[in-house]
């Protein structure tokens, strides 16, 4: 699974911890008839997309999501049977693409359809699930009109199969919950539209990880699991409300490759910012910002692991490499944690997003490709 390379950064993926949030949000659905759809896209959240995905579905998630075509394709060429379905919009002429890979399509526009239509052989299928717009204001069907002659179309032609009607929240990571429960209303108002019209109801799910955890009663057939599958909370707002106790998944390692004891007054790195103010040990490693390690992880206090205790980056993050400031001398080839737990001390996912005034969501993403991500 993991390729051959030959640097001294690297990401650990632990699986099992994956499989144990899986199961343990799954707990919570226990009695009620509803299925984990493992969400996968952007390379896994940028932890592996096969790898996740085997391991989702192994702990028995029983579908998987993501945002494009592509990453749909990458999934079944590495034989990945079970149904997945593409979040965004895919091109119209590249339906038959989705046909040929067995994969489920987002659709929320009539002239998609009109198009895909012409793209499609007489005995092709398209399975589809309608996206319906009750609130995020992203993508997704929002008027009664609409809705109508979308589904019309799609029931009057049998190239089109009804597989999915979803929605997707904008708060559900939010202690206030009157946004939330405005978009459920509306979604629940739209999907009485679908008795009117005398359309039998597909798959229906509304839920990600915020809702999905927080409120399994308001799930329906399906439950949108990404961010917390990886072991991450949706959003510091709701931790201590989640009934899950999730275990984190990807941690960020990198060795020192060299260390040097510097007097006083000596400038660090690009543009000289920094200055040593005493006697210093610095220590250089090989990640930066274009493994993804953004430069601005040397400001607000950031520092990395070593032997347990912190050391501070200092001076600016180049494209390659960086430097901290270590305790004391600390031997060559030492193992840094910039990410994950050393000893007795943790660099939480929570707390890297936070020095960069962002959400944890972002940060294993922009881990670029050039670290290779280890699955144990
Ligand atoms: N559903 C849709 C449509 C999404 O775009 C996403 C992620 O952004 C998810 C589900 C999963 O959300 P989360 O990672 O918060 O569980």
């Amino acid at each position: 699974m993991t390729r051959r390379f030959y640097r001294d950064t690297w990401a650990e993926i632990d699986l099992h911890a994956i499989a144990t949030n899986v199961r343990e949000v799954s707990k919570l659905y226990d009695n009620k008839n509803v299925r984990i759809m493992a969400v996968v896209k952007a390379n896994g959240y940028g932890h592996g997309a096969i790898e996740v995905a085997r391991t989702a579905l192994s702990a028995g998630a029983t579908h998987l999501a993501v945002a494009l075509l592509d990453e749909a394709i990458e999934l079944r060429e590495a034989e990945i049977t079970e149904p997945i379905l593409v979040l965004g919009r895919i091109r119209p002429e590249d339906v038959a693409i989705a046909v040929e890979f067995n994969v489920m399509v987002t659709v929320f526009q009539l002239e998609w359809l009109i198009e895909a239509k012409k793209h499609l052989h007489a005995d092709e299928c398209i399975h589809l699930h309608v996206k319906l717009d009750t609130g995020m204001g992203r993508i997704g069907v929002r008027s009664k009109e609409e809705a109508a002659s979308l589904f019309r179309f799609i029931q009057a032609d049998e190239s089109f199969a009804l597989n999915g009607i979803y929605t997707h929240f904008a708060t559900a990571d939010e202690q206030d919950l009157s946004y939330l429960n405005e978009q459920h209303t509306r979604f629940v108002e739209m999907l009485g539209w679908l008795k009117e019209w005398g359309i039998k109801k597909p798959l229906i799910h509304s839920g990600n990880s915020a809702a999905g955890m927080r409120f399994p009663e308001k799930a329906f057939d399906l439950f949108r699991l990404g961010i917390s599958m990886y072991g991450l909370t949706p959003s510091p707002e709701i931790t201590d409300d989640l009934p899950v106790s999730l275990k984190q998944a990807f941690s960020l390692k990198s060795r020192l490759v060299q260390v040097k004891e510097m007097p006083a007054g000596e400038a660090i790195s690009y543009g000289a910012t920094y200055r040593t103010k005493q006697r210093e040990w610095i220590g250089t490693i090989p990640i930066g910002y274009a493994d993804g390690w953004l430069r601005y992880h040397s400001t607000n206090g950031g520092a990395v692991l070593v032997n347990g205790q912190r050391a501070p980056f200092v001076g600016r993050i180049c494209m390659d490499q960086c430097m901290i400031r270590l305790p004391g001398p600390v031997e060559v080839g030492t193992v840094v944690t910039l990410i994950g737990a050393d000893g007795d001390d943790e660099i939480t996912m929570d707390e890297v997003a936070a020095r960069l005034g962002t959400i944890n969501y972002e940060i294993p993403c922009v881990i670029s490709s050039r670290v290779p991500r280890i699955y144990s």
